[in-house]
C-alpha cells in the first residue's frame, strides 16, 4: 500500500509513509472487510459512513505539516482509522463524531493500537471544540458546501484547515492556512466525501468527551 499507492502517487514525507505502514488499517474494518482493507479505495465502516481511501488520507496527512507537539482535531472520526495515523506524528488529536456508535467503536479501537494521546469527543464538529482550541491542524472527513466559519476561527497563527469543500457529487480537496495577512486557501485535488450534517443547533454545547 505505502509503495503503490501513497510513495508512487507523490506522498514524500517519510513521517507520514512510517505512520502509514505503522498502523494496522484491518483493525478498523469490520470482519467482512478485512481481506479488502489495504485496497487503493474507500471501505463501508457501517452506519452508511466509509473509511477514506489510504491516497486520500497520506494526503491530507501530509497537507496538514504535523510536528510532535501539534494540536490536531479531526471532524469525523468515523472509524478512528485516520485518528491513529495523526496520533503517531503529533502531540494530541481531539476528533469528533456525530454518530455515538462509530465514536464508541473507534475510541475502542484506537485504545488496542495503544493511541493514549486522542480523545474522542460526540458533537457536532463544524462548531470545532473551543476548550482545546486554536489548532496546528484541523482535518475535516466530511464534506461541506463552504468551510465551517468556526473552525477557520480555531486555526493557531500558520494553522491548517483540510477540507472538501463543494457540492455533494465532488468536491475540492482545500487547505486553508492562517497566514500574518490573512486566509490563504488552495485546492490539493477533487475528491468525494460523505457530506458533513451539522447539527442544527449551532453549538457545540452537547459534545461529551469519552477519554482514550
Ligand atoms: N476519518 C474517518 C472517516 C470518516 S467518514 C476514518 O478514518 O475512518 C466521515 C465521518 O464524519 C462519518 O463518520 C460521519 O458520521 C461524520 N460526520 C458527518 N458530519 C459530522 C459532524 N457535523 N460532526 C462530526 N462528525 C460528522
Amino acid at each position: 500500500m505505502v509503495r503503490r499507492q501513497l510513495a508512487a502517487r507523490g506522498i514524500a514525507d517519510r513521517r507520514v509513509l512510517a505512520a502509514m505502514a505503522a498502523v494496522p488499517r484491518e483493525e478498523f474494518v469490520g470482519p467482512a472487510q478485512v481481506r479488502d482493507a489495504y485496497g487503493d479505495h474507500p471501505l463501508v465502516i457501517g452506519s452508511g459512513q466509509t473509511i477514506s481511501q489510504p491516497y486520500i488520507v497520506a494526503l491530507m496527512t501530509e497537507a496538514a505539516h504535523l510536528g510532535r507537539r501539534s494540536r490536531v482535531l479531526e471532524v469525523g472520526t468515523g472509524s478512528g482509522y485516520h485518528a491513529a495515523i495523526l496520533a503517531r506524528l503529533a502531540g494530541h488529536i481531539w476528533t469528533i463524531e456525530r454518530l455515538p456508535e462509530l465514536a464508541a467503536t473507534a475510541r475502542r479501537q484506537l485504545a488496542a493500537t495503544g493511541a493514549d494521546n486522542v480523545t474522542v469527543l460526540v458533537g457536532d464538529g463544524t462548531a470545532g471544540y473551543p476548550p482545546a482550541a486554536p489548532f496546528d491542524a484541523i482535518l475535516v472527513a466530511a464534506a461541506a458546501a463552504a468551510p465551517p466559519p468556526a473552525l477557520l476561527r480555531q486555526l493557531a497563527p500558520a494553522g491548517r484547515l483540510i477540507i472538501p469543500v463543494g457540492p455533494l457529487d465532488v468536491q475540492d480537496l482545500l487547505v486553508y492556512e492562517r497566514t500574518p495577512s490573512g486566509i490563504a486557501a488552495r485546492s490539493l485535488c477533487a475528491c468525494c466525501f460523505v457530506p458533513l450534517i451539522p447539527s442544527g443547533a449551532g453549538t457545540h454545547g452537547g459534545a461529551a468527551p469519552l477519554a482514550v
